[in-house]
């Protein structure tokens, strides 16, 4: 392709999309930056039961945090998936569309420019094009849970759809593989480049293109209108600081020449972190085990259904007045998949809106070198409490009626530790995140918010930001579909500025 239209960088979840869209339905032509990697098993990929299995694969980031002192000093891994897909390709697959809180957070983050009425139309057309499925198989505890949990009041249940397609995960591939592969060469308008982009081009003052690192060496591409950032919640700021956008005394340091100041570039990093309660399960009948078992890989090859078609985390919902989300999974949250003899179930607790925040920082201007992620969970004494009161409603759950008779004990935190002061220590111990980093260039109508109504970088021309960095706060769920639906308002947005 000569010179595109556009270039996205990012072919993840957003930037799937946002190629779709701008291509099927705006006629533009892309050029759609992805990093290389290599595909891991294709069992894996395909299963839902491996997707755990994809973490640490070189379909991963790898990336982990600083030590975090609320949580004992640990650091976390925060896998981010690389290859056509982005994190869609190694997530949990969970399809949860954003709440009517979320829609109220972007309408005002917006000054209304994204209503109601635009997201639930763009959350409408993406499930019309990727067909989120109802799960073909339900594990014992996850229908314990439902049984005990249907008839309480002020409770939101959910058996969660999934990104799957007859049973497998669903690949983004599909949004853009009719361009990709037309016999007809005017049909090409996607042309898929492989690289590490490092930083932004410019002419004069606009933004026209991007230097990669590809296995030739470096590449410079130009664009007709310019640049979409799709690079997630991580690579998006690390990229616009290796540009010179940023705090300038930060990128000094690095040797950066600054370009434009934008102080909430890498600020306002938010996460979902999850404690799990585990159990131990009465009868070892009710193991799972989805992985050697024939039995299982033929239900799953022949049906798309049996425990192969389990994402793990089948279902929860929204508890505590929307205070917290539960993930129910028939396995010990902290051993899986390592072989066991046991039975177990963890419902793993996470505050829906937790209010600290941290940031990001560049280790140095080299684009191989991972940015230094500082979390700063449970900065905020708010979100201790609420993880406490959620891991107290937890244990109250498992009291209830058909729930109770399959749990044999609690094993984590455990009954020794019963006061809440003991169960923050176990928060502090054993939680981990929920993969959901969003924020660090967010959107807002506040001229020193990171980026505009209209997707813009601020102070900038020529250049966009599309993925999870610019959702302004967190979701109250699992973050995708509101990615997905940001990406496709985004680019009626992007089209008309052509
Ligand atoms: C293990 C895991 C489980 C999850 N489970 C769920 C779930 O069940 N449900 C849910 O809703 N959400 C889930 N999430 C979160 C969800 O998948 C992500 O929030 C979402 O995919 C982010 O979309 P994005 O477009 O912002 O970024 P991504 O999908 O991460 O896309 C960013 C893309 O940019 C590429 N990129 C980054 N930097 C560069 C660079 N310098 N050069 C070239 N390319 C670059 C990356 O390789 C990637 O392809 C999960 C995430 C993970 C990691």
């Amino acid at each position: 392709m000569n010179q595109p239209d556009f270039i996205v960088v990012g072919a993840g979840s957003a930037g799937c999309v946002l190629t779709r869209r701008l291509t099927e339905d705006f006629n533009a032509t892309v050029t759609l930056v992805e990093a290389p990697s290599s595909p891991a098993p294709t069992r894996d990929r395909h299963r839902p039961a491996n997707w755990i299995k994809l973490l640490k694969s070189a379909e991963d980031w790898n990336f982990s945090t600083e030590p975090t002192p609320s949580l004992a000093n640990r650091r976390l891994q925060w896998p981010r998936g690389r290859g056509i897909g982005g994190s869609s390709r190694i997530n949990a697959m969970i399809w949860f569309p954003p709440t009517e809180a979320d829609v109220n957070r972007l309408a005002h983050a917006s000054d209304n420019h994204w209503n109601a009425g635009r997201i639930h139309s763009a959350v409408k057309s993406i499930e019309q094009l990727l067909q989120p499925e109802d799960p073909r198989w339900l594990s014992r505890p996850s229908q314990s849970f439902l049984d005990a949990t249907r008839s309480l009041a002020d409770c939101k249940p959910m058996v969660y759809r999934r990104l799957n397609r007859l049973g497998k995960r669903t690949s983004l591939r599909s949004l853009i593989q009719t361009t990709l592969e037309s016999p007809e060469p005017w049909e090409h308008r996607i042309e898929v480049v492989r690289g590490i982009a490092d930083q932004l081009v410019w002419v004069d003052e606009k933004i026209t293109g991007i230097e990669l690192l590809t296995e030739n060496g470096k590449t410079k591409l130009v664009s007709r209108y310019g640049v979409i950032l799709a690079s997630g919640a991580i690579g998006t700021p690390t990229i616009l600081m290796r540009s010179g956008i940023g705090c300038p005394d930060a990128l000094k340091e690095h040797g950066i020449a600054s370009r434009v100041e934008n102080l909430r570039v890498g600020k306002n990093l938010r996460d979902h972190l999850i404690m799990p309660v585990i159990f131990q399960q009465f009868s070892n009948a009710d193991r799972f085990s989805p992985f050697d078992d024939p039995r299982h890989l033929a239900q799953w090859q022949t049906l798309g259904s049996g425990p192969l078609s389990s994402n793990l985390a089948e279902c929860g919902g929204l508890f505590l007045a929307d205070t917290v989300q539960l993930h129910v999974t028939p396995t010990h949250y902290l051993t899986f998949p390592k072989e066991d003899a046991t039975a177990w179930m963890t419902i793993g607790v996470n505050v829906t809106q937790p209010q600290s925040c941290g940031h990001l920082h560049l280790r140095s201007a080299d684009p191989s070198e991972p940015p230094a992620i500082t979390t700063k969970y449970l900065d905020q004494h708010q979100d201790l409490e609420q993880a406490i009161q959620g891991v107290e409603f937890v244990r109250e759950l498992a009291k209830l009626g058909a729930f109770r008779d399959t749990i044999l004990t609690e094993v984590l935190p455990g009954p020794k530790r019963s006061t809440a002061g003991a169960i923050a220590r176990s928060i502090e111990r054993y939680s981990q995140t929920l993969y959901h980093p969003l924020g660090t260039c967010a959107a807002g109508n506040h001229p020193e918010d990171a980026v505009d109504h209209r997707f813009r970088l601020r102070n900038s021309c020529g250049l966009w930001v599309v993925d999870g960095s610019v959702f302004p706060g967190i979701t109250m769920g699992n973050p995708n579909a509101t990615i997905m639906s940001l990406a496709w308002m985004a680019a009626e947005e992007i089209a008309a500025a052509r």
